[in-house]
């Protein structure tokens, strides 16, 4: 299935730019973006994957992850093939660079944004999340879904390596609740050579989209020996602390994957030790993921330490909320940041 890719426009050398991230591809007649699922055929971009799901859940918000977004509620989440990043420790290769690895191949089920939406209905979802791969290569897919998510009372996330031009941004805001963007590392070299990307439109698109309004949580894979020193988690959790100390920051534990599975497994230690530097700088929620820490996978009040939301089992499994009045403190009615209703 596909459809025109208007988030595009034709260039007078008679390429057609395509507006969607931050990778700017200009393509002639034939020729496909980095991405792998937008080609200019017959003088139009088309997306090639619209309507075409390659990966659908019914996933705990947790899972995202979102921490301050809805707690304890269910996401209909779904991807497509198809990514602008290469990562070489990517969770989800087999669909995010399968159009790249088969010979330009699209592979998918037929799910249409009304189905998507009736389905995230059925299931009790609160929000759908457009995830698995990057969501802004299949842009006009989620922004149509999107609207008609909001339309039914849905909230709608992206879970994105923050690539968005700001075109992309201004255009999905009104419909767009909630952001989860990677911070894969603080160097330039990490994000050229292990991503295929650069990292200053990243902290660029986590500024404009929090100023924008939409509620941003971050996430930073941890990877041993790559981008894991004090130095450069402080630089991360510094530059986020600039921003806004509200905005939760997710820190993940690797596992060996795809292009990196000689690399081992982070240790718990070097979790606990981006913890205690995101404490220290001022982040007011900080989390740790992939790993069992129950401790501090749990939301605490910023002003008087209580635990507000108790998080424990596997993600998502038990999920208490202790918030009054929707989102205060039930001990020193502090109000906590986030979407809770
Ligand atoms: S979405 Fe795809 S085609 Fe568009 S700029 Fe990004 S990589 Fe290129």
């Amino acid at each position: 299935m596909s459809s025109i890719a208007w988030l595009s426009k034709k260039l007078d050398d008679g390429r057609i730019a395509c507006e969607a991230c931050n990778q700017h591809c200009k393509l002639s007649e034939g020729e496909y973006g980095i991405c792998g699922i937008r080609k200019v055929e017959n003088g139009e971009l088309y997306l090639l994957t619209y309507g075409l799901a390659a990966a659908v859940n019914v996933d705990p918000i947790e899972k995202k992850p979102m921490f301050n977004f809805l707690p304890g509620s269910s996401v209909f989440s779904f991807g497509t093939v198809g990514c602008n990043f290469s990562c070489k420790f990517c969770q989800n290769a087999d669909i995010s660079q399968y159009p790249k690895e088969h010979n330009h191949e699209i592979i998918g089920h037929p799910l249409s944004p009304q189905r998507a939406v009736a389905k995230a209905l059925e299931y009790g979802c609160q929000s759908i999340a457009y995830t698995y791969n990057e969501p802004v290569v299949f842009f006009e897919y989620t922004y149509d879904t999107a609207k008609l998510a909001h339309e039914a009372g849905l909230k709608n996330i992206y879970v994105t390596s923050g690539y968005e031009t700001h075109k992309a941004i201004d255009t999905i805001a009104p419909y767009l609740d909630g952001m989860n963007i990677d911070i894969k590392g603080y160097s330039q070299s990490f994000y050229k050579d292990i991503c295929g990307a650069s990292l200053k439109p990243v902290l660029d698109t986590i500024e404009y989209a929090h100023k924008k309004g939409i509620w941003i949580e971050t996430t930073t894979l941890l990877i041993p020996g790559y981008n894991d020193s004090d130095d450069e988690i402080r630089a991360i959790a510094q530059f986020q602390a600039s921003l806004d100390t509200n905005m939760p920051w997710h820190i993940s534990a690797f596992h060996p994957m795809y292009k990196m599975l000689n690399v081992p497994r982070t240790p718990a230690q070097t979790l606990r030790r981006a913890y205690d530097i995101g404490k220290d700088v001022g982040l007011k929620y900080v989390y740790v993921g992939n790993i069992d820490d129950e401790a501090r996978e749990s939301t605490y009040c910023p002003k008087c330490g209580k635990l507000v939301i108790d998080r424990h089992g596997h993600i998502g499994q038990y999920v208490t909320n202790h918030l009054v009045n929707n989102n205060q403190c039930p001990s020193c009615s502090y109000t906590l940041h986030g979407i809770w209703q």
